[in-house]
């Protein structure tokens, strides 16, 4: 989905469209996005920066962080970002300007490709750390066996002391 600034119309254009799933390519392999990712918002566009903002809805599947099996995750976020042309970043920066938002996204001639930002935005509203239930036991740390699915006879590296007290008693 690329936007053509200088054809819009209005200083305010809605837009509401999806994008495929395979389209936005994460170049991650423990993330990818598993469905239409929908993009609702807004472009405004003003004398030096134009602004782009609204929501991102999508699913996405994230490894487990312990033990790597892949989890289903809604993402519905709202984002803002703002463009400046080459040629006017220039000119700000050359008349000592401060440019009001300094995060901005320089692009090429009059073209914003949303497509390519709503993959940032994805990865930027990515879960850190992900599990695949709040008590998965990951990997064991010496064998390697997956703890959900085997009770590896592995011993436990440390022994709480009060059972290891329990243990001299018998
Ligand atoms: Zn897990
Ligand atoms: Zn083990």
């Amino acid at each position: 989905m690329i936007v053509d600034v200088t054809t819009m119309k209005d200083a305010r254009t809605s837009f509401d469209f999806s994008i495929e799933a395979a389209q936005i390519d994460l170049e991650s392999e423990t993330e990818r996005v598993v469905n239409a990712v929908r993009v609702q918002g807004q472009i405004k566009k003003g004398i030096v920066q134009t602004d782009v903002e609204g929501r991102i809805s999508t699913d996405v599947e994230v490894e487990c962080s312990r033990c790597l099996q892949p989890n289903g995750k809604s993402l519905d976020f709202p984002f803002s970002a703002a463009f400046v042309t080459a040629e006017n970043y220039t000119r700000e920066r050359e008349a000592e300007v401060n440019i009001e938002n300094l995060e901005v996204s320089i692009y090429a001639g009059d073209k914003i490709d949303l497509t390519e930002l709503v993959r940032e935005q994805i990865l930027l509203n990515l879960p850190e750390q992900v599990f695949c239930r709040e008590d998965c036991r990951g990997f064991c740390q010496k064998c390697g066996a997956n703890r959900n699915l085997i009770d590896c006879s592995c011993e436990e590296k440390e022994i709480d002391p009060r059972w290891a007290a329990l243990k001299n008693l018998k």
